[in-house]
């Protein structure tokens, strides 16, 4: 096998989803707080949008960037939401995922042997995505005690002269951590002073909590000339089973990275590009539901976890996952822990340690999940810990 493959590891989020779906085929209740992604069905006028162009036959390949009509909300949503001025006609790619469009951002700036500083606890693909790239990428420890938060003196202390990009995603996830708007400077005056790249994944930006407010990095003026910014439908429409994303940038870096696009994909599915624009362009309101019921469930598993003996955990400012500090109740290892906890509660939780060296005495709680079954799995892991020697 190929080295660039060999050297990576399997996506430790989706062998939590395959070993949960093995554990209910064999009749084992499983109460799921591992992998994350919406338990809401996709919006009916989105669905009934993509439903009607594939009956109508809208079957086809679209340009490459995608459907002019679906650029065109994008580049209007991201101008209202986001402050970012990407155009229609040259400054945007539709993707079929987001995970396509930061593979493809990364594959179209970085060189073998380059360095990607990548802030961790981080989602799960990064890494290896940079490695499938070739490059290398470099863990900034992020500390705990200081909620995660972003620091210009802890990119500073990891940068060499092979660094080309900084990583950041805010709404993070697993940390829940949103970057205020000093981090935000801090990143973009960093990648001002070292000429990097910025690529800024905002897939959780709907879903945020007691008014943070979302701020993009291209949306600064140090960032706009050297910002990637990558979003998508699945968390924010519920849509994950659509595959639809995007990136955003200057023209002349996007005009690069739709080459990679045109060799890969080719383009984003037809239909669901219609879907997307009815997501963008319809109502919202659906969209804020969500959002308030993941607050709720937010407050409902916080307590929870707090109330744990030996565990203490911080409200996330966004997402849908509560980042659990486990280092007082006796498990050297997070990995150990879920382990433990799946076998003694049958509740699937993220060991930290999927989410980088930082991640570690830590596991991630996704609450995309009903209340009763957060209930449940709060009761659950109440009477194991309770019932260890
Ligand atoms: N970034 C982060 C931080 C995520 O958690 C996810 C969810 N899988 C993605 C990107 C990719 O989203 P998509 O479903 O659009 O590929
Ligand atoms: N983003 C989700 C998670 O972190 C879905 C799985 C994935 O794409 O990694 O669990």
């Amino acid at each position: 096998m190929a080295a660039r493959v060999s050297g990576i590891e399997k996506s430790a989020t989706f062998a939590i989803f395959d070993k949960v779906r093995a554990l209910r085929t064999q009749g084992v209740r499983i109460l799921d707080l591992g992998g994350g992604e919406p338990d809401f069905d996709t919006p009916r006028h989105i669905a009934g949008e993509a439903a009607a162009a594939l009956a109508g036959g809208f079957t086809h390949y679209t340009p490459s960037r995608g459907t002019p009509e679906l650029l065109e909300a994008i580049s209007k949503k991201l101008a209202d939401d986001n402050g970012i001025q990407a155009g229609a006609a040259d400054g945007i790619i539709v993707t079929p995922s987001a995970k396509h469009a930061l593979h493809i951002s990364l594959l179209s700036v970085l060189d073998p042997g380059d360095e990607v500083i990548v802030p961790t606890p981080s989602w799960v693909s990064y890494a290896a995505m940079a490695q499938l790239a070739g490059a290398r990428p470099v863990f900034a420890e992020l500390p705990a005690d200081g909620g995660f938060r972003l620091t210009r003196e802890v990119l500073e202390a990891h940068v060499t002269d092979r660094t080309k990009a900084v990583l950041v995603n805010s709404p993070n996830n697993p940390t829940g951590h949103v970057l205020t708007e000093a981090e935000a400077r801090d990143v973009t005056a960093f990648a001002a002073a070292h000429d990097l790249f910025v690529v800024s994944d905002e897939i959780y930006e709907k879903i945020r909590y007691d008014g943070a407010r979302h701020i993009s990095p291209a949306s600064l003026p140090d960032g706009a000339g050297r910002t990637l910014t990558v979003n998508g439908f699945s968390k924010g429409y519920a849509m994950t089973g659509w595959r639809l994303g995007y990136v955003a940038g200057p023209a002349e870096i996007i005009g690069e990275v739709l080459k990679v696009q045109q060799h890969t994909v080719g383009c984003a599915g037809s239909f669901v590009q219609r879907g997307a624009v009815a997501a963008l362009t319809g109502p919202q309101d659906a969209v804020a539901a969500m959002a308030a019921e993941y607050a709720e469930r937010r407050s409902l598993l916080v307590d929870a976890m707090n109330a744990l003996p030996g565990v203490v955990c911080t409200p996330p400012d966004g997402a849908f996952y509560a980042f659990a500090d486990i280092r007082g109740t006796g498990f050297e290892r997070s990995a150990d822990f879920a382990e433990w906890l799946l076998t003694a509660a049958g509740v699937a939780v993220t060991p930290g340690t999927a989410f980088g060296p930082g991640g570690e005495g830590h596991i991630r709680l996704s609450f995309a999940t009903s209340r009763e079954v957060l209930a449940e799995a709060a009761d659950r892991m109440a009477a194991a810990l309770a019932a260890r020697p």
